[in-house]
């Protein structure tokens, strides 16, 4: 059987970025860029006014014994450019974001100034130094500055740096579709009322909105029931997408089917089954589609837990990787302390829902794979690894984010 590490290199491994394409700012949003974007302009591109009032020399100011005496050249709004230099013991009228006269080294604030129309005098108490309200040529970046590197997730910050430098047209990679097929003869609809022996199909919303969290965008198939037939047109419709997951199925029982009706669409399994708790029946395989198209296929076990556990330590890191993000390559848990102490017994690594503190988690009393209820309440999995042993508080374990 795979340790984790072991099945996650294997993930990634098949988990190659998708091809790159060009699109416009509109549809950046949440996109990873594929090249490295560099800026064609100077930012600012000129020596700017940071609020409105008058630009000086503060020289001037320092030297006049009489406060009042800067003559008012010209004003210039944003927008405009100066026409002159700014001349002896004179001062421009500027606006928020207005280009500075050659000779001006600082911007007082209107509010800090008076002026007849003719002259501007400026409060004794103002102290006028150099480079004041004044944001210089390129202080921000240059031209030819790499402003943000490939591999990059766009957020509107950078959306709106794109916009500033010119990126327009940028290259980057689609985030990956994902299909979820949810599996089993005993499962209603949430809307429905479980009639004896049957429960509500959680995986399939607590999944989607797993891969919404994400960014992607995702579809959902109705639930398969556990017959050859029904399974076959579900995840046939699933390998539509990128990534398909199926939820259930994928166990020893005499129903589950998942991978037989896998095998008989053309996907290769890579592995079944990963030395881990919960979640140990875990499938994932690859799609061999005509046309060349190899969606990943993930096969999670139904039960809730199960199906989180194998999406964070699998799915989440693929979708990455699809999306020409650089997923790290190992299992690298934050080290976080435990706050109370912990009995592990068994011979899988175990990842048990922890509140978290800062550094510090409490692992919660927690009913097992199929107990959905206490991960709602808890921030994430503390990993306990493989073997019967007490923990202290105090002692670290590796921490699991449910986010
Ligand atoms: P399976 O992996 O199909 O053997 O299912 C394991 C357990 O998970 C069973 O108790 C199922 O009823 C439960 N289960 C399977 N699919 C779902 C689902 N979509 N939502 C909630 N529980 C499920
Ligand atoms: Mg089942």
């Amino acid at each position: 059987m795979r340790t984790v590490e072991e099945a996650l290199a294997e993930v990634l491994a098949h988990a190659a970025p998708l091809v790159a394409r060009t699109i416009g700012l509109e549809g950046a949003l949440g996109c990873v860029l594929a090249d490295d974007v560099r800026s064609d302009i100077d930012l600012p591109p000129f020596d700017k006014a940071l609020v409105d009032g008058y630009a000086v020399r503060a020289a001037d100011v320092l030297a006049g014994g009489d406060r009042g005496a800067l003559r008012l050249g010209e004003e210039i709004v944003a927008g405009r450019v100066p026409t002159r230099p700014l001349g002896p013991r004179e001062a421009a009228a500027v606006m928020t974001g207005a280009p500075l006269p050659d000779g001006a080294d600082a911007v007082v604030m209107i509010e800090r100034t008076a002026s007849d129309g003719q002259s501007v005098s400026i409060d004794a108490a103002e102290r006028v130094v150099v480079g004041m309200n004044r944001l210089t040529r390129g202080r921000e970046l240059r031209a030819g500055d790499v402003v943000l590197r490939a591999g990059v997730r766009l957020n509107p910050a950078r959306v709106g740096l794109l916009a500033a430098v010119g990126g327009t047209a940028v290259r980057v990679v689609p985030g990956p579709t994902v299909s979820i097929v949810p599996t089993g003869d005993e499962l209603v609809e949430p809307h429905e009322t479980p009639a004896p022996g049957q429960i509500r199909n959680s995986n399939a919303p607590l999944l989607r909105a797993l891969v919404m969290a994400h960014g992607c965008s995702v579809s959902t198939q109705p639930i398969a029931r556990d017959d050859l037939c029904p399974l076959r047109s579900a995840i046939e419709a699933g390998l539509a997408a990128d990534v398909l997951i199926v939820t259930g199925g994928v166990s020893a029982g005499r129903r589950d089917l998942v991978p037989e009706v896998l095998a008989q669409l053309g996907v290769e399994p890579v592995f079944h089954k990963v030395r881990l708790k919960p979640g140990k029946p875990l499938f994932f395989g690859r799609a061999q589609l005509e046309g060349g198209r190899r969606p990943l296929v993930f096969g999670l076990p139904g039960n809730p837990v199960s199906c989180v556990v194998g999406f964070l330590l699998f799915v989440r890191p693929a979708l990455d990787a699809l999306a020409g993000m650089r997923p790290r390559q190992s299992l690298s848990l934050d080290p976080v302390t435990l706050a109370s102490a912990f009995v592990h017994r068994g011979d899988r690594p175990t990842f048990h829902p922890v509140r978290r503190e800062g550094n510090i988690v409490r692992p919660l009393d927690w009913a097992g794979s199929a107990d959905l209820r206490t991960v709602a309440a808890a921030d994430g999995f503390a990993h306990f690894p493989a073997g019967d042993r007490a923990y202290e508080p105090g002692e670290s374990v590796g921490f699991l984010p449910l986010s």
